[in-house]
């Protein structure tokens, strides 16, 4: 077999490959190889027989992905380009969420906390106005493999455990729902127990609210959190922002999001891009308030990051702080997102924007 025709085995899921290899307790070792102990060759798994590595070798491989460009932002976020097999380019961002905690004889008292944001695409059909992503249009979907990659990487580029606690969400570039076969795989390969053990509790799916897929990933019933990519409260302007409004609307979205099943200690994310003079006025703030009436939602306003050429201006923290206020004393629970890795220009598809921009 060439080495073209070979798949990687990080897009398996256990019980397919129970389906592949026998005896099944020897894909609980190989599982720990990948995954805990993070080999590049099936030969260095010691455990297996010679036979079955050397069957694992020609059949399958492990790496796939290699890192281009590496970024890291004052605040100890690192956003990564990755470059795919056939030469297209994604981007992954570790967000630092607090710093490591020291005791006084210097020794660690709490590690750092850490998110990843993967991608699920290579580009985006759902083209909202505000979105670097959108620009480069969509080339395709990203292969199971191609995900979990992303994160074991960093784990590996980190010297982060496997035991560490660390939370994933599909925030990068694309749009998760359109790929949902792929994102299903990929989260149940994150959260085997024998794998990386990343909760499926501690997973997000953001998405721009394509409602029917909203449904169809409450019945896969796989226990992930919600996040609604919401950003205007009347259709009109959503309409504007994001074309995808048209075919489901913002009533529409709401109906899923009732019927959706959420973990009895969790909320819905709703994303709420606050764009200057566009959306970030008190009266989108009350009527965000109403709309969410009866929902157990939770707000995270994000500053519209801008980039060279982009039509839309970050807003003012006076403004964002007023909105917050304005939900909170309503008693909707809101908080607003820091501008993790900003000076790295965090907003998706930067990173690959500059890459491409150079080669030209
Ligand atoms: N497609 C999914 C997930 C990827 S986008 C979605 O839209 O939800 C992840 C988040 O980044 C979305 O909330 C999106 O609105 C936001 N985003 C896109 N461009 C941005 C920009 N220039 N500044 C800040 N956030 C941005
Ligand atoms: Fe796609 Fe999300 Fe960007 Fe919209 S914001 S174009 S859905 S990646």
């Amino acid at each position: 077999m060439s080495k073209e025709e070979k798949k990687s085995i990080l897009g398996f899921t256990k019980e397919e490959l129970q389906k592949l290899i026998s005896p099944t307790f020897r894909i609980k070792q190989i599982f720990n190889w990948l995954y805990h102990k993070r080999v590049k060759s099936f030969l260095d798994m010691k455990n297996l027989p010679k036979n079955l590595r050397e069957e694992l070798e020609n059949k399958y491989n492990i790496k796939e992905l290699e890192i281009i460009s590496k970024q890291k932002s004052s605040d100890g976020s690192i956003k990564y380009l990755f470059k795919l097999k056939d030469n297209h380019t994604v981007e992954a961002v570790l967000l630092k969420m607090k710093d490591a905690v020291y005791n006084e004889d210097g020794s660690i008292k709490h590690l750092p906390k850490y998110t990843v944001c993967v991608s699920s695409q290579v580009g985006c059909k759902v083209g909202c106005a505000f979105c670097l992503t959108a620009k480069g249009g969509f080339v395709r979907d990203l292969k199971a493999n191609e995900i979990v990659e992303q994160v074991l990487q960093i784990y590996e580029d980190n010297n982060i455990d496997c035991n560490r606690k660390v939370n994933i969400v599909y925030m990068g570039m694309g749009e998760p729902l359109d790929n949902l076969e792929n994102v299903a795989k990929a989260i149940k390969i994150f959260s085997d127990m024998d794998g990386m053990s990343i909760s499926v509790h501690r997973q997000t799916i953001s998405t721009s609210g394509l409602s029917s897929k909203i449904d169809k990933l409450a019945k896969m019933d796989l226990g992930i959190n919600l996040a609604i990519s919401l950003h205007a409260v009347d259709d009109e302007l959503r309409q504007k922002l994001m074309p995808i409004n048209k075919a489901y609307n913002i009533a529409s979205i709401i109906e899923a999001v009732r019927r959706f099943p959420v973990n009895l200690r969790k909320k819905v994310m709703f994303e709420y891009l606050m764009i200057k003079d566009v959306n970030d006025d008190i009266k989108s703030a009350k009527k965000l308030v109403k709309l969410l009436n009866g929902i157990k939602a939770k707000v995270n306003l994000i500053y519209f990051n801008p980039y060279p050429g982009s039509e839309f201006e970050r807003p003012e923290e006076k403004r964002v702080k007023e909105f917050q206020q304005y939900l909170l004393n309503k008693g909707v629970l809101c908080t607003i997102r820091e501008s993790k890795g900003l000076d790295i220009s965090a907003a998706c598809g930067q990173l690959r924007e500059q890459n491409l921009g150079e080669k030209v």
